[in-house]
């Protein structure tokens, strides 16, 4: 578990400022709040900010530190020091250089590549100014141990990749309990790659390890690196509606939805790259030269074929533990399913935000039902 190295570190000003501040005539950016999210090959550091700021940023290698300054904001401490246990960044220091000049030192453990972008309001995600801190060897490294896996597979091996939706800045969906989405999949995900693991023609993997985001193209370049033989993303649902609940599936459509329900359930799903803050890339397959349009449309038709069979075989089993929310799986245009060579399929456990499937998602004997016949259907579906 990687949850621990979740720094949550919050710098809320009271409301009382904010009052304040309309009040005089230059109004500032306030600076809100600021987080710390650590995966395996980078760490990422997000201000939240009341208003756009200009920044200007520098990389102070002798001293082994990086510099943001940030002007027309406003921060209402002194100063602030906040030691991490990240394994990348070892503190981070916030200071008021001068009236509305304020100024992030990002502490390194060692040399990285930073990457600094600002993001826009979106839902209840006020300004963001971003600064990922990459470690360009241990994501080479990764890189390679993913690949290493393909290789070094026995014949008749079947790798499954498991992808806990949602992560970092992206919470998924929040029950009347506070209960995050991105919480319970990990959780699901982990018990689930366990007893996968268990039989000795299977490899399992997760996607995202810790509490971090990992944008929706990035998901399908791991388990095409794992050379993934199934890809299953898991989610929770959520609705407006609290009584809404039971778990569905869903499987890739590349001619529009099946329903209007299915289309705006992919649309919430697809925004999880503006929430998590996606680094913006060239879409994966649409630009290399290398692959025969053909033959990639074969491969999607014959995915998605393999896609439908297993939804139906969970779905049967679902039904053993769990309501139904459809009699049977339904499609839409979901980025995450997206890998012309992998089946995939995305489970929408249960609805989180209907107060009894938010207790069963929050117990243990639960979220292992669900993964025991998660678990059952893919042992079924390797060996009809
Ligand atoms: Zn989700």
């Amino acid at each position: 578990m990687e949850t621990k190295l979740l720094k949550n570190i919050s710098l809320f000003f009271l409301g009382v400022f904010v009052v304040l501040l309309q009040s005089v005539t230059v109004v500032a950016a306030l600076i809100t709040d600021v987080r710390l999210w650590s995966a395996p090959d980078h760490s990422r550091v997000v201000l939240d900010l009341t208003q756009p700021v200009q920044y200007e940023s520098s990389s102070q290698e002798k001293l082994l530190q990086f510099h943001v300054v940030l002007t027309g904001a406003s921060l209402y401490t002194q100063k602030r020091e906040l030691e991490t246990d990240d394994p990348f960044v070892a503190k981070l220091t916030l200071k008021e250089l001068e009236k509305g000049k304020v100024k992030l030192i990002l502490h390194q453990k060692k040399p990285l590549t930073v990457n600094v972008f600002a993001l826009k309001p979106y839902q209840d995600k006020t300004y963001r100014l971003v600064i990922d801190l990459v470690d360009a060897a241990q994501e080479k490294k990764e890189q390679e141990e993913r690949q290493k896996q393909k290789e070094i597979k026995p014949k008749g091996t079947k790798i499954v990749v498991i992808d806990p939706g949602h992560g970092g800045e992206d919470p998924g969906a929040i029950g009347p309990s506070k209960t995050m989405e991105k919480d319970i999949v990990l959780k699901i995900g982990e018990k689930l790659i366990h007893l996968l693991n268990q039989d000795r023609e299977i490899k399992a993997f997760l996607t995202r390890r810790g509490d971090y985001f990992i944008p929706l193209e990035e998901r399908i370049k791991i388990s095409r690196e794992y050379g993934a033989d199934l890809f299953i993303s898991l989610h929770t649902d959520g609705s407006f509606n609290p009584q809404a609940r039971g778990s569905s599936i869903y499987c890739l459509s590349l001619s529009g939805a099946t329903d209007e329900a299915a289309k705006i359930l992919a649309d919430k799903e697809n925004t999880s790259n503006i929430l998590g803050g996606a680094v913006l890339r060239p879409a994966a397959f649409a630009k290399d030269p290398n692959l025969n349009r053909i033959l990639l449309d074969l491969m999607q038709n014959n995915s998605m074929k393999e896609s439908f069979r297993f939804a139906e075989m969970l779905l049967g089993d679902l039904k053993t533990i769990h309501t139904i929310k459809y009699p049977s799986y339904r499609q839409a245009n979901f980025i995450v399913l997206k890998a012309p060579d992998i089946p995939s399929i995305l489970v929408e456990t249960a609805y989180i935000t209907n107060k009894e499937d938010e207790r069963l998602l929050n117990r243990n004997d639960f979220q292992e039902k669900m993964a025991i016949t998660i678990n059952g259907s893919v042992m079924k579906y390797f060996r009809p």
